[in-house]
């Protein structure tokens, strides 16, 4: 088993502002009465502040000394904890990314949250998933609209519709995202639903077969073994026979739409809408978490809830057509941004370093001036303390990654010349106006040699 440093419910990490505590929530879901007694647990235990993660999960900043049982037990009443709270892996190992809107998102091709559940269950049950790494991600897509397809992923799956076939079938891949574009790498086979869970266990113990000490993810054992020296290994364990073929490789993911995480978006059954918002750089205060567990619970149908998503954004779903104008303004009372308009929906920083002892400025601070200074529609800009990038998975559109007090280095990846990491070098030490400047002015990118503040 691999000890871990990462923030769990049950392993409370210190940092800058007190400890960190990373409660993973089973498919990014909260309910209002969990939104409330955390409310209440950050208030008396912690510093009355909850991020939502890159993974749709939270993190409550502050836990003060001498508290971290009280919180703990909280949170474990409030049934935010893993199926057996006796063991910190088996919170670790709670890691199926689902789209925010599984079950309810219009243009899916498979409702994943039965499949996801058994999922969860396989990792937190077998004992020999205790020993994956924190970091161990898996990705299971049913194809909606809603869907974060740029984190890459130790496992994914991605329903398909091939024609001649009634049901939607998965698509699988190991260490990457679904295929989108004709470059990305294609999928390397299929199953049908109902094996998705038999095959996930054997590649999880394939891969804890093959793992040498030093690979805590899929990409390491593929480095070493080859990708089909891994299927060979798992297929037989699985007793499933892999679709292969030509259907398969030239299969090609519907793109997302991202945009969906904002505003509020007919549901499948065309009956109710669901509802996004964005609190300024995916963070809460209590206040805000409990705003948004009353307004879940004023809804007329128990559907309600809150779905955090990867953007760090909240979605209220199972809401009334006959609610959705008076939900979406207490959202903005509640001071969540719910349209694209707001320049504040276009940014997000890690802790910066008011919290985390490794960054090199307050990206936090600097990402609400960013804001305030207008961040041009379409653009996404992430700011980072240190290249960790622990608010971004992927690589954003452009980066700003701190190199001292109020400078940054930024990055593109708008450029389609070879670049590498956060992008393309585009300018060197500004300052948040300057890189204001160069952002603002970027309808036509200076592509050209970066420049030094
Ligand atoms: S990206 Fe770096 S500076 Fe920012 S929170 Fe993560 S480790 Fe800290």
């Amino acid at each position: 088993m691999r000890p871990s440093a990462c923030p769990g419910l049950l392993r409370i990490v210190p940092a800058l502002d007190g400890g960190i505590c990373r409660v993973k929530l089973a498919g990014g879901v909260l309910s209002a009465s969990q939104a409330l007694a955390i409310a209440d647990a950050i208030d008396e235990h912690a510093s009355g502040i909850v991020d939502i993660t890159n993974r749709a999960n939270l993190q409550l900043r502050g836990v003060k000394r001498g508290h971290e049982e009280a919180l703990i037990a909280a949170l474990l009443d409030a049934g935010l904890g893993p199926q057996d709270a006796t063991h910190a892996h088996a919170d670790d190992v709670r890691n199926v990314m689902v789209s925010p809107a599984a079950g309810r998102d219009a243009h899916a091709l498979s409702d994943t949250t039965a499949l996801a559940a058994d999922l969860l269950t396989l990792l937190q049950s077998d004992p020999r998933c205790a020993a994956l790494s924190p970091k161990f991600a898996l990705l299971l897509d049913g194809g909606e609209r809603l869907m974060m397809l740029d984190h890459p992923h130790d496992i994914w799956f991605s329903a398909m519709q091939p024609s001649d076939h009634a049901e939607p079938l998965y698509a699988l891949g190991l260490a990457g995202c679904p295929p989108v574009a004709a470059e990305h790498a294609n999928a390397l086979a299929a199953v049908a639903a109902s094996d998705v869970p038999a095959l996930t266990r054997a590649l999880l113990h394939t891969f804890l077969d093959l793992a040498a000490p030093e690979h805590t993810r899929m990409r390491d054992v593929i480095a070493a073994h080859s990708v089909d020296n891994v299927l060979a290994h798992a297929e037989p364990q699985s007793g499933i026979s892999l679709l292969r073929g030509e259907p398969v490789e030239r299969w090609r993911r519907e793109p997302a739409d991202a945009s969906r995480r904002l505003g509020a978006r007919q549901q499948r059954d065309g009956q109710r809408w669901h509802i996004g918002a964005q609190p300024a750089l995916g963070r809460m205060n209590s206040t805000t978490l409990r705003g948004l567990a009353v307004l879940a619970q004023q809804q007329n149908h128990e559907g309600a809830m809150l779905h955090m998503t990867p953007w760090q954004t909240v979605l209220l779903t199972d809401i009334d057509t006959s609610n959705v104008a008076a939900t979406l303004q207490t959202l903005e009372t509640l001071g969540l941004a719910t349209t694209p308009h707001n320049p504040l929906t276009r940014v997000i920083a890690c802790a910066g370093s008011t919290g985390c002892a490794k960054s090199l400025a307050d990206t936090k601070a600097d990402a609400l001036k960013l804001a305030a200074r207008g961040v041009p529609a379409q653009t996404q800009v992430h700011l980072s303390g240190c290249p960790r990038s622990c608010a971004a998975a992927h690589c954003a559109p452009y980066t700003l990654l701190a190199t001292s007090q109020n400078r940054y280095d930024l990055y593109t990846t708008q450029d389609p010349r070879e670049s590498t990491g956060f992008g393309r070098l585009l300018a060197r030490g500004v300052t948040i106006d300057e890189a204001a400047d160069i952002l603002n002015a970027s309808a036509a990118p200076p592509f050209d040699e970066p420049f030094d503040a």
